[in-house]
């Protein structure tokens, strides 16, 4: 190998070829330290081009590649497995930002950029960029388009693929794809870039992308409200859609449970007491009429009896306090030991009959478990994690694939949006139909016939394809 390294050396300089362990070692474990593994080094790429001639040694040596964003994935896809000689392509020194297009509404980014810096970028010149999760601060754009990251506002706006309106991609062999068109509407033959949206690293690399923003809202308007049971929170997402339902740009559920783990954990308070479920609703509009509409659906819902409490925010600073207390669920789970992350999406009228389900199975099989539930109600996503306590972790994969087969029954689905990573891939072979399976197996040949990209995360390897 001495030879690949020389050459890669040679490509990137010596200090964006990192081969001290003590250096690699960041690079190797994932955000939740549940994965680790081994490279030959960590190659740092300042440009597309670099990424290019990177890519094509390592296909000449036949050596693997993970490609890495910010490395807050929650399936172990950015972490390298197996024993095949692979390195670690981080895309974090790749940041430039073009300048945003306000009246045609677009920006573009290089994959490192943190996505919170994009954000301000696009705040700055009075659009937004509606992509929200808790690791914005990490993440970079590569990492979530990969991953196809959801998020918080999702309900209203979609996924992270509704915003790509144009991808640059090295493709396994080191060729350049530029497809980097700020258009809205592009019919023009098959749109390849869907292929990468979500892919996990699996097919290529992204190394750019033209994204689209939307226009800033001027007033906010965000609850804590807290509810006795599931039935009365579907009804209450139900009462928002009907009444305010284009300007609900968040709805997310969090359990009793959980707040208080936020309360104990992160010495944060709640303000609104009673209920075994607490409902974190948010909506947005640039009409002035926004906070009376609010005010007249809260009091609705009072009077059809489905609220056992609820505040308003008064101010923005009361509005961050009450986000702070759902965007602080994962540090809070994570400050309690060892847990088995599940998000999963299924239909709102299954999810009540689901949740008991698991909770009666997993005081059978690990009674010093508890369950962490918050998520996305609003898009039937939740997170059904488990704090495992004294569980011993040799039992971690009968729990995952306890829920994960209660899902399956329950017509849902076992990602959705953290992605399959090394950490579902075999759970997701298990329960997907062999037709689905083949299909991505024969498109991942076609994209990578030495299999040199990600092996071992998002699609299985083409030996399963019988
Ligand atoms: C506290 C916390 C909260 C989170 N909340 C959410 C949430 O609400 N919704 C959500 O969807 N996710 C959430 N996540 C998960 C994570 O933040 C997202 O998956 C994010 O999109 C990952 O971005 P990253 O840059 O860190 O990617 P990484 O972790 O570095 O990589 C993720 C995957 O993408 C691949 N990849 C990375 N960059 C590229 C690239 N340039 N080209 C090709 N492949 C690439 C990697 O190989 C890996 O398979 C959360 C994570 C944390 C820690």
């Amino acid at each position: 190998m001495q030879p690949f390294l020389d050459g890669l050396r040679q490509l990137l300089g010596p200090a964006d070829l990192l081969t001290d362990p003590a250096d690699m070692a960041p690079y190797l474990t994932d955000w939740r330290r549940m994965f680790s593994g081994p490279a030959l080094a960590i190659l740092r790429p300042g440009s597309t081009e670099q990424v290019s001639a990177a890519v094509g040694l390592c296909a000449q040596h036949g050596v693997a590649i993970v490609p890495q964003g910010g490395n807050t994935g929650l399936a172990g896809g950015a972490t390298p497995l197996g024993r095949a000689p692979q390195v670690v392509l981080s895309l974090a020194r790749m940041t430039a930002i073009g300048t945003p297009d306000p009246i045609g509404m677009v920006i573009e980014a290089q994959a490192g950029c943190i996505l919170q810096r994009v954000k301000e970028v696009a705040a700055d010149c009075g659009r937004q960029l509606p992509i929200s999760l808790a690791a914005e601060g990490s993440a970079t754009v590569g990492g979530v388009i990969a991953t196809n990251a959801g998020g918080v506002n999702v309900l209203r706006y979609g996924m992270a693929r509704d915003f790509v309106l144009g991808l640059e991609v090295v493709l396994p062999d080191g060729t350049v794809v530029k497809g980097l068109k700020p258009l809205r509407k592009d019919n023009a033959g098959f749109d390849w870039k869907h292929l990468f949206i979500g892919s996990e690293g699996a097919f290529g690399i992204v190394t750019a992308a033209v994204l689209r923003l939307t226009p800033a809202t001027r007033h906010r308007s965000v609850a804590l409200l807290s509810v006795q049971d599931l039935p009365a929170a579907t009804r209450l997402l139900g009462l928002f859609q009907d009444r305010i339902g284009e300007t609900l740009s968040a709805f997310e559920l969090i359990s009793a449970d959980a707040i208080r783990l936020v309360e104990t954990q992160c010495g944060l308070g709640a303000p609104v007491s009673g209920g075994n479920w607490f409902l974190l609703v948010e909506a947005a509009s640039s009409l002035d009429g926004l906070p009376a509409a609010v005010q007249a659906t809260l009091e609705a819902a009072y009077e059809a009896g489905l609220l056992q409490d609820g505040t308003l925010a008064a101010s923005e600073q009361q509005a961050q306090s009450l986000w702070a207390l759902r965007k602080h669920v994962t540090e809070a789970e994570s400050r309690c030991g060892k847990s088995l992350k599940h998000d999963v999406s299924l239909p709102l009228r299954r999810m009540g009959a689901f949740l008991e389900s698991i909770q009666a199975r997993l005081a059978g099989l690990a009674p010093a478990a508890r369950l962490n539930i918050f998520g996305h109600l609003g898009d039937g996503n939740l997170h059904v994690n488990v704090v495992l306590g004294d569980t011993p972790l040799s039992i971690a994969s009968r729990i995952t694939g306890m829920v994960h087969d209660l899902v399956a029954e329950a017509g849902g689905s076992i990602s959705a949006e953290h992605g399959l990573g090394q950490y579902r891939l075999a759970d997701w072979q298990r329960l997907t139909p062999k037709t689905e399976r083949d299909l991505a197996i024969d498109i991942k040949r076609a994209m990578d016939p030495k299999g040199l990209m990600n092996p071992g995360k998002a699609v299985p390897g083409t030996s399963h394809r019988q």
